[in-house]
């Protein structure tokens, strides 16, 4: 049935059905929610807030109770546990997510099913479909950085790995996969492979193997690009070798992934010789994905959020190659899609699926600092333009009233359902005592110290942040990897920009009266970065779903210890002198 339906995908058919559902939206999300909780409502969840079966948003909203991860935590443990009850839904989970938990610094579990494959494979499926219309592709492939996690069974024997790992092992991805014309280069070995350092220079081989046929290069998150083409400059001598010889590299030890690959690499000195001359000919690697992969359409990935500060490293290995912005959503599940692929990611917006999940929107206008005891969200289509909200979600995977944490802002309606630009994580990352900054607030700050450094040709690779409270005053500590030796005079004046960048009132006059310390920039050891994703990744997270954590608070203590053992330069800032 399944093999029936990927085979008659046309995306004119599906931008047809993504213009009725968004037409309609209003109604659609009324209809959702009244799916999902007939589906669940003998859940233990929904009856012990005694929604009995009602299905009507003024009776779920009276209900249901606005809930954060951790107030689900003790029922999906349960589940985890292996209690087949219906708990969160009336169909029992097998599978559980593990979401990247960059940010609180461990993961976090969450439910899925293939109601929630059914929905991701909806929003890829749009989004391709209007990308499609202004990039066509034709038979081809994609080098897709991807990775799977480790996984492993709960103790009551569910599956359990992060979404993305959870998406890919299912029979559907690939299929839709090549129904888009964009099958991976890489044999699943090399996906599924158990160590990502091996698993990434076997897709570079499968990529050059492939080169005339990759018209897509991709990543879940764009950092994996950046990340795969950095190594890239490390290894190409010895992939051009491999090629050269057709005998794969010693460095890869799996046996499965030697067994899958020595079925692809045949000697071919020809193509090892094309490539040597071609990264030879490259000025400092730019335009380095075009030149390998020449029938390149576009680069796709998410490249909003915490990943606009490796935009500029993209473009340098992009050339002329548009960069188009991958869709929005979480392990809890899809939210919107990039249905105007040709904005450049700095302005990409995601349009709502009505039918996906029953939305909800905090309006945090009156809310600034989130100290609101009872917020009042408003529906998907009661949204306002140029306002910000924090989301809500209501999904087919059992969760309720559950607040994901993102801030977004409403840029405009495609028919009747939003448009939404990603702001930040909602959470305060940078707080002493009245100043409040937000993730956003230090990307702008690193972005302006960083002009200063560019005028020395250097970059920040990577950053993150801590606040440290050991002494008094407490003060606000970013740590930096540069590519290359800056002098001491520039890193003071970077140190001294951060500072004055942030521009929080509360932070402002804190500093004044010096009740909040100096901000010191701590410059690391080039590779601490690297270090730092190795780390997650032995936790189980996947290369795939990574993304910096932009705080690193004082309990997460091995990535501060990574951070702190490898410190080469400190400067405090004189700003407010
Ligand atoms: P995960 O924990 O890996 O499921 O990550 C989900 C989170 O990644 C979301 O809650 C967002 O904060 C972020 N995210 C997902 N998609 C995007 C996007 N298109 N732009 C910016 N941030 C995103």
């Amino acid at each position: 049935m399944l093999v029936e339906k990927e085979k008659m995908f046309n995306p004119e058919d599906v931008i047809e059905q993504f213009e009725a559902l968004t037409m309609d939206a209003g109604r659609v999300q009324e209809e959702t929610l009244r799916r999902i909780l007939q589906d669940n409502s003998d859940t233990e969840y929904l009856r012990k807030f005694g929604l009995s079966g009602r299905t009507d948003p003024e009776s779920f909203k009276a209900c249901i109770p606005l809930v954060a991860h951790k107030d689900l935590e003790p029922y999906i443990q349960r589940i985890a546990d292996g209690d087949g009850s219906p708990i969160l839904t009336g169909k029992p989970i097998t599978t559980i997510s593990l979401s990247s938990g960059t940010t609180q610094g461990k993961p976090k579990f969450v439910p899925f099913n293939d109601e929630l494959m059914d929905t991701t494979m909806q929003i890829f499926k749009t989004s391709f479909a209007f990308r499609n219309r202004d990039f066509p592709i034709g038979k081809g492939k994609a080098l897709q950085f991807i990775y799977s996690s480790k996984q492993f069974k709960t103790k009551g024997g569910l599956a359990a790995g992060t979404a993305t790992t959870n998406v890919y092992r299912n029979q559907l991805f690939s299929k839709t996969m090549k129904a888009m014309n964009t099958p991976c280069c890489s044999p699943d070995e090399v996906i599924f492979g158990p160590d990502f350092h091996q698993s990434l220079y076997c897709h570079l081989l499968c990529g050059l193997i492939f080169c005339k046929e990759v018209q897509v290069v991709s990543s879940t998150f764009a950092h994996s690009i950046i990340h795969a083409f950095r190594t890239f400059e490390q290894v190409w001598e010895e992939l051009c070798a491999d090629i050269r010889e057709g005998v794969l590299s010693s460095r890869i030890t799996v046996p499965s992934i030697r067994a899958a690959m020595s079925r692809l690499l045949k000697p071919d000195p020809e193509l090892a010789d094309t490539i040597y001359y071609k990264c030879k000919g490259l000025s400092n690697w730019y335009g380095l994905i075009p030149e390998l992969f020449p029938n390149t359409r576009y680069i796709y990935g998410i490249m909003t959020g915490s990943m606009e500060p490796y935009l500029k490293k993209l473009r340098h290995y992009a050339g002329d190659l548009p960069l188009l912005s991958a869709d929005y959503g979480s392990s809890e599940g899809w939210i919107a899609a990039n249905v105007n692929p040709k904005l450049p990611p700095e302005s990409v917006t995601f349009a709502v699926l009505p039918n996906i999940g029953y939305f909800e929107f905090i309006p945090l206008k009156d809310n600034v600092d989130g100290l609101e005891l009872e917020p009042s969200p408003v529906g998907l289509t009661e949204v306002k333009v140029g306002e910000e909200y924090e989301i809500i979600v209501t999904s087919f995977a059992g969760l309720y009233r559950y607040r994901l944490g993102d801030v977004v802002k409403v840029k405009g309606f495609h028919n009747s359902t939003p448009e939404l630009q990603f702001i930040c994580r909602r959470n305060l990352l940078l707080s002493i005592n009245i100043d409040k900054n937000t993730e956003k607030d230090l990307q702008l700050s690193v972005e302006a110290a960083s002009k200063i450094l560019a005028d020395s040709k250097l970059e920040v690779l990577d950053f993150t942040s801590h606040v440290n409270t050991s002494t008094d005053p407490g003060n606000y500590v970013i740590f930096w990897e540069v590519s290359g030796e800056a002098s001491d005079e520039v890193l003071k004046e970077c140190c001294n920009c951060l500072d004055r960048s942030f521009l929080d009132a509360g932070y402002m006059s804190s500093r004044k009266v010096n009740s909040i310390g100096p901000l010191e920039l701590r410059v690391v050891r080039r590779g601490t970065f690297h270090k730092i994703l190795d780390h997650f990744v032995g936790l189980g997270a996947a290369v795939s779903q990574f993304k910096t954590p932009r705080c690193v608070g004082a309990n997460n203590t091995a990535v501060l210890a990574i951070l702190c053992n490898n410190v080469v330069k400190t400067y405090f800032s004189t700003a407010y002198i």
